[in-house]
């Protein structure tokens, strides 16, 4: 038996991404995605089944990527937008300006595509569930964003998948990095609609957000959760936790943020690929671009398929969407300020920890410079834990880590937020005297 040809390895090593890729791949049926015991999705072998062909492994984009020789932030671009949708009701319940359900339901409406591979939360449950679906009822409630792992390449395989003829495709960057690994998009070309991404979590921290929750309401019981709900304060939106009584606890966006250090997957500190640049369009927030509470999305138009059928639902009346400057979306979207420089010093970190980045390692460059002062310490420390936490053998040991974590966490604010504020008046000071 010989574990180092199948995916055992990655998901050993931290670098899963419960894609799903793996499972599509398996032509002995070996592989099923389970709930690991920190609330990642992880593939478990069935080694019974398994004939150690090393296909799992050979598509997994966690470590390959088959379909790019460099790394590229940003990727083509045509045309950059700031869009919204004309249905009040998918604009009201999208995340942003419910730009992305407007076009997959145009394409369904106008039989472009025949089915659409999207994501819904189902209810009372946690995990998100990808679905294959042509049905408006159930376009509505895929709507708004999932910062948890989805296992959508796990649909590739199914039937409703494969005869289908013009399908449509909703995901993530490391979702299409695993649909152009297994070539599906060769065979089948599907039209791929891309969400900008920027790291999802651990369900652990929906289970984290419960305890919250049944604090405030000791008899709340999980029905569904909104990690962005516009209803109340409009766009950027805040968690709502939705209980089996028809109660919502509302959780301050401040609280997911300060839970995105205990719960990030760890794969995604090494991720480059923000804007989606394997999409045919790529869909992400206004950020720098607009503060209409009511919501907005940017639409990047990266292939001429993306941008005729872009235009299309525009002159169809599906969108209203005005252009912008692609560098002003660049600059929103802080890649060049921050994510660029994040992801070599992430690089180096790995390097420097011994962890396996096999593949991977060809996109790591040593004459890039990297910032040794930006946050190095904190966060190889920050991605120690996360490593650490994956990792965890059991539920307790889970719990136990990602409580650590935060009380460190909150410590470190208690004492540095006022050195922090300090620190601003005085640079305020020392400016305005040097004015003077
Ligand atoms: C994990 C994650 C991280 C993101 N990070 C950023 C960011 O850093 N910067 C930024 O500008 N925008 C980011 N976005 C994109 C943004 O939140 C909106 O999804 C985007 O602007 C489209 O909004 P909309 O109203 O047009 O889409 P909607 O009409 O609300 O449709 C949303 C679509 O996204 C799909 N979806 C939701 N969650 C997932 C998921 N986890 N995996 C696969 N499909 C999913 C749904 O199935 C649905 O089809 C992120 C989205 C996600 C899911
Ligand atoms: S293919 Fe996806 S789910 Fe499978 S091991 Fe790789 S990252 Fe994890
Ligand atoms: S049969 Fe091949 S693809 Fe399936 S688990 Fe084994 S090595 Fe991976
Ligand atoms: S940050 Fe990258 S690796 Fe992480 S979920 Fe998003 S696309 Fe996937």
């Amino acid at each position: 038996m010989n574990e180092d040809y199948t995916v055992k390895i990655i998901v050993d090593n931290a670098l899963c991404l419960g894609c799903g890729t793996c499972l599509a791949v398996c032509n002995a049926n070996a592989i099923t995605l389970v709930e690991s015991q920190s609330g990642y999705l992880v593939p478990e072998i069935n080694y019974e089944k398994c004939v150690f062909c090393k296909k799992c492994f050979n598509n997994c984009p966690s470590i390959k990527i088959h379909s790019i020789d460099k790394i590229d932030f940003i990727g083509k671009i045509k045309k950059a937008y700031i869009a919204r949708s004309t249905d009040s009701i998918l604009y009201q319940n999208g995340q942003s300006g419910g730009v992305v359900t407007s076009i997959v339901k145009y394409l369904l409406d106008t039989g472009k595509c025949d089915t659409a591979l999207v994501t819904k939360n189902i209810a009372g449950d946690k995990i998100a569930c990808p679905i294959i679906t042509k049905n408006y009822a159930d376009l509505f409630s895929t709507q708004g964003s999932i910062y948890c792992p989805v296992p959508l390449n796990t649909q590739l395989k199914t039937k409703a998948y494969t005869q289908s003829e013009n399908p449509v495709i909703v995901g993530l960057p490391c979702h299409f990095h695993g649909i152009s690994n297994q070539k599906a998009r060769n065979e089948r070309s599907p039209l791929l609609l891309g969400l900008f991404c920027a790291g999802v979590y651990s369900y652990k921290m929906i289970d984290y957000l419960c305890d919250y929750a049944i604090k405030k309401d000791p008899g709340f019981v999980f029905n569904g959760i909104s990690f962005r709900d516009k209803s109340r304060y409009g766009w950027p939106g805040d968690v709502s936790l939705f209980g089996k009584d028809n109660s919502v606890i509302r959780i301050p966006a401040q609280r997911r943020h300060e839970l995105k250090k205990v719960f990030m997957q760890p794969r995604c500190y090494l991720c480059f690929d923000q804007l989606n640049v394997l999409a045919d369009l790529s869909f992400g927030d206004p950020y720098g671009l607009s503060d209409d509470k009511n919501g907005a999305s940017i639409v990047l138009a990266r292939t001429e398929r993306g941008y005729k059928i872009l235009q299309e639902a525009i002159n169809a009346d599906r969108l209203e969407a005005k252009e912008v400057n692609v560098n002003d979306v660049i600059h929103g979207q802080t890649i060049r300020s921050r994510k660029i420089p994040e992801f070599y010093r992430n690089m180096k970190i790995w390097q420097e920890l011994h962890l396996p980045l096999f593949d991977y390692k060809r996109f790591y460059s040593t004459s890039i410079l990297y910032d040794k002062k930006n946050n190095y310490t904190k966060i190889r420390r920050d991605i120690l834990h996360s490593i650490h936490f994956f990792l965890a053998k059991s539920t307790s040991e889970a719990s136990l880590i990602a409580k650590l974590k935060f009380q460190k966490e909150k410590i470190r604010q208690f004492f540095f937020l006022p050195i922090f504020l300090i620190k601003k008046i005085l640079f305020k000071v020392r400016n305005i005297l040097n004015y003077k």
